[in-house]
């Protein structure tokens, strides 16, 4: 992963000049947003989400209008360096809220079918999950889950599909790590029903896991629907 220093970042911007994370102005070489963004930002009112069957979590945005398009485009433009930043400072100030970042030992990613991965050349999970890691200064570890190619588009499934679908494609991937009594957090890019991150944390608590905490770049106001 490479370090975006200040150093990093002001070369860069000779070649390729800063823009807004969220609405793409250009903008000085050190900052993530342009001044009207960063005073209007479509923060997740909520500061903590609940899905059952973890810890605890938070996301940064609300899943809805612009951030839903930002975060679609994002994912297949791969100019996502900035927004991610963005996303886990904002989840990381989040996390300290309830103390999960201290609680954290781990970080891991929600993994991305090889087939999407090749599609869009990296995992915007992932990519975020490096940037929250960073800021904690945690150790990230993405031996401990993996999916099979099942490429089902999720958005189209009810909330009990989902369920179904996840427990399908999620598993503890053979060879990992071990993670006996250590406290996980789980990254995904999209928190809507819970399903994907429910489904994980029950996958790394089986090989292990104390607790397991959540947290994604957006998020639906999460009125858990599955207690
Ligand atoms: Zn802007």
């Amino acid at each position: 992963m490479l370090k975006r220093t200040a150093g990093y970042k002001f070369i860069a911007d000779i070649f390729l000049p800063n823009r807004c994370a969220l609405c793409g102005r250009v903008i000085s070489w050190e900052g993530l947003t342009c001044p009207a963004c960063g005073e209007k930002m479509p923060l997740l009112k909520n500061k903590t989400i609940e899905v059952s069957g973890t810890d605890g979590g938070t996301a940064a945005f609300s899943y809805e209008g612009k951030i839903t398009d930002l975060i679609y485009r994002m994912k297949d433009s791969g100019e996502s360096d900035n927004f991610a930043e963005l996303c886990a400072g904002i989840i990381c100030e989040r996390l300290a809220l309830t103390g999960l970042d201290l609680r954290t030992d781990i970080v891991t990613a929600v993994p991305m079918s090889v087939r999407k991965r090749v599609r869009r050349g990296y995992n915007q999970a992932k990519l975020l999950a490096e940037f929250v890691a960073d800021i904690l200064g945690k150790k990230t570890d993405y031996t401990l889950l993996e999916r099979n190619d099942d490429s089902t588009e999720q958005h189209h499934l009810s909330q009990k599909e989902r369920e179904i679908h996840a427990r399908k494609v999620y598993k503890a991937a053979s060879g990992h790590n071990d993670i006996s009594g250590k406290n996980i957090l789980i990254v995904d890019d999209v928190i809507t029903t819970g399903a994907t991150v429910r489904t994980c944390a029950e996958k790394l608590r089986e090989i292990g896991a104390a607790e397991v905490y959540c947290c994604g770049a957006a998020a639906s106001v999460l009125k858990d629907r599955n207690k």
